[in-house]
């Protein structure tokens, strides 16, 4: 049996033409011959009648601190909704539906309520179904505990269930439909000749998607690299491939100097609302109080920098108040620089390869870009910059790395 899973966020599913663009995606895969399990989120954003922000609203204004077995009861009814509809959809265009709770699909889940990790998918509930020739329509961003508790996975989380269920089902690919046509390299709205990827690799997108690629959820790739399962993101809307995420040549049906592209760079991702924070030599003689301290208060801190003469640290802005005051409380007078964003600069082909910080270097002085901190890892570096430089940071990196012209890796 080969076996596809389809994913459909949130706006694929918000209204009938797209429910319709929907359908017809199923079908194709059926008439192509692949046993199809889809996988659904709520339909619509904020406003919408059954949208996950929508259901957390009336939550609220029930009362304020419902207690999370509650929350995830409530929330896990937006994709189950979702999920009857497409299956109903699906039956009266012909095609053979059933639509299955992420419970009843068979994902175990923790205990952690609101955040839930899945221990175990057993797929056989969805390959008896697929047998019987059946689509299987599986609410996303949820699943049950062992008790038999409804829990949910994390805001953005059916992409989790997508990858999860691909992995049990040693699914031919999990493509993951929205409303862009794939991962571009970088931020169309800040860069305008931003191109789609054709292919590109785990490592990166894992990075891409934590750095503010939005695209696909971090754990969902994690997921699929764990499982080796292919990804393909993909527009509902339009017609195109989109972006494969692969390390598989067969699964890419490509070449390898395809797939592995000269440029050390793939793309330029970025993350703003954040605060630089600094504390100078004489004050903290130990980091550890200063990080303890802001752990305790749940303040998580990015980009750090320790050295004998600072401890320079990245908080989300609107912590930055609360750091602010957790260190006064410390003795110390941190200088806080509030109103920055992080560009980084993500690819494979950097391990090892000298030159990629030199060309940032000069790309950023020559846009007159002051950068006020770095990170990296093997395959990205992070530059933090001031907020009113991000478009020219971006931009200035995407010309620097050539990513707007033709090249390996591009589909247009
Ligand atoms: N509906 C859930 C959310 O908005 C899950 C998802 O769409 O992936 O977070
Ligand atoms: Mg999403």
């Amino acid at each position: 049996m080969r076996i596809i899973v389809q994913k459909f966020g949130g706006t694929s599913v918000a209204t009938a033409e797209g429910r319709k663009m929907v359908a017809r995606r199923v079908e194709q895969a059926v008439r192509d011959g692949y046993a199809t399990v889809v996988v659904v989120s709520a339909m619509g954003r904020e406003g919408a009648p059954y949208a996950t922000d929508t259901l957390i609203q009336l939550a609220n204004t029930a009362c304020t601190d419902l207690a999370p077995r509650e929350m995830d009861l409530l929330l896990s009814c937006g994709e189950i909704i979702s999920s009857v509809i497409m299956a109903a959809i699906l039956k009266s265009n012909g095609i053979p539906a059933t639509a299955l709770t992420g419970g009843q699909a068979g994902i175990l889940t923790d205990e952690n309520h609101g955040a839930a990790h899945i221990l175990k998918v057993d797929p056989t509930p969805m390959l008896n179904r697929l047998r019987q020739g059946l689509v299987v329509v599986v609410a996303g961003f949820q699943g049950v505990t062992r008790t038999g508790e409804i829990t949910t996975l994390g805001r953005g989380g059916s992409d989790t269930t997508a990858a999860a269920l691909g992995g049990a089902l040693k699914a031919e690919v999990v493509e993951i439909y929205t409303d862009v046509d794939g991962v571009k390299t970088a931020d169309p709205r800040l860069v305008p000749e931003a191109r789609t990827l054709s292919v590109t690799t785990y490592d990166e997108i894992a990075q891409m998607a934590h750095y503010g690629a939005k695209v696909v959820h971090p754990r969902a790739v994690e997921i699929a690299m764990q499982r080796r399962v292919s990804l393909r993101i993909r527009s509902t809307f339009e017609d195109g491939l989109g972006t494969l995420i692969t390390y598989s040549l067969e699964a890419a049906g490509t070449t390898w100097s395809e797939l592995v592209s000269d440029n050390p760079v793939t793309g330029v991702t970025h993350v703003t609302g954040l605060a630089q924070v600094v504390i100078r030599a004489g004050q903290a003689e130990q980091a550890l109080p200063i990080f303890r301290s802001l752990a305790e208060s749940g303040i998580s801190v990015d980009l750090i920098n320790v050295s004998p003469e600072a401890k320079s640290f990245c908080v989300e802005e609107r912590k930055a108040g609360q750091a602010e005051a957790i260190l006064r409380d410390l003795g110390l007078d941190p200088v806080v620089r509030h109103g920055c964003a992080k560009v980084s600069v993500v690819g494979s082909g950097m391990r090892g390869r000298p030159g990629v910080m030199a060309t940032v270097a000069a790309a950023l002085s020559g846009a007159g870009v002051e950068i006020l901190q770095t990170a990296d890892s093997h395959v990205t570096i992070s530059y933090l910059v001031e907020a009113t430089h991000l478009q020219t940071a971006v931009q200035a990196l995407h010309d620097a790395f050539g990513l707007g012209g033709e090249g390996a890796g591009s589909s247009n």
